[in-house]
C-alpha cells in the first residue's frame, strides 16, 4: 500500500551514522530538512551484506546490467585488495528491497558514488563516471523512486 505515510529509505550515511567505507558518515542537514515530515528508515547496504567498517573501498565493474527482481549474478564488484565482494553486495541489495517491501517504502534517497548506493554517479578506475550502484539499480528496476544525493 502506497500513501503519504509510507516510510522512505535512506542512505545511513546521509543521517549522520559512521557507516562509510572509512568510517566516516556524509550528514546532509539538507535533505534530512526536506524530508523532515517523513518518517525515514535508514538503510546500509554494505553493512546489511555483511561487510564490516570501516572496510576497503570496492567498485562495480561493468557493465551492471538492469536486472529484475533479485541480483543473480552478471555483475561483479571487487575491492581495492582485489577481493571479489560481489555476494555482500548483491546480498545487501537484496536486504534493501526486502525492507522496502515489508514497510511499504516507494522512495529512497541514496547516497551517490557509491558502488552500492550512487544513483547517477560512481567511481571507476578511481575516476568518477556516470553510472549507478547495486542497490540503487535493483531499486529502480522494482519500481522504487530513487533520488541521489550528495554529487
Ligand atoms: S553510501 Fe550506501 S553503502 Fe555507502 S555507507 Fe552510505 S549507506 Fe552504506
Amino acid at each position: 500500500m502506497k500513501n503519504r505515510h509510507n516510510p522512505i529509505l535512506i542512505s545511513a550515511c546521509l543521517l549522520g551514522v559512521n557507516t562509510r567505507y572509512d568510517g566516516t558518515n556524509a550528514l546532509h542537514k539538507e535533505i534530512i530538512k526536506k524530508y523532515s515530515h517523513k518518517i525515514l528508515i535508514p538503510i546500509c547496504p554494505e553493512q546489511l551484506g555483511g561487510l564490516p567498517t570501516p572496510r576497503p573501498k570496492a567498485e562495480v565493474i561493468p557493465p551492471v546490467p538492469s536486472l529484475k527482481k533479485k541480483w543473480k549474478v552478471a555483475v561483479k564488484v571487487i575491492n581495492i585488495n582485489g577481493r571479489d565482494v560481489t555476494k555482500e553486495f548483491t546480498n545487501g541489495a537484496n536486504e534493501v528491497l526486502k525492507m522496502a517491501e515489508l514497510l511499504g517504502a516507494s522512495k529512497a534517497v541514496l547516497k551517490e558514488k557509491s558502488p552500492s548506493c550512487g544513483v547517477n554517479r560512481i567511481y571507476r578506475d578511481g575516476k568518477l563516471v556516470e553510472g549507478t550502484g547495486i542497490t540503487a539499480r535493483l531499486l529502480k528496476d522494482n519500481g522504487i523512486d530513487i533520488e541521489g544525493v550528495g554529487l
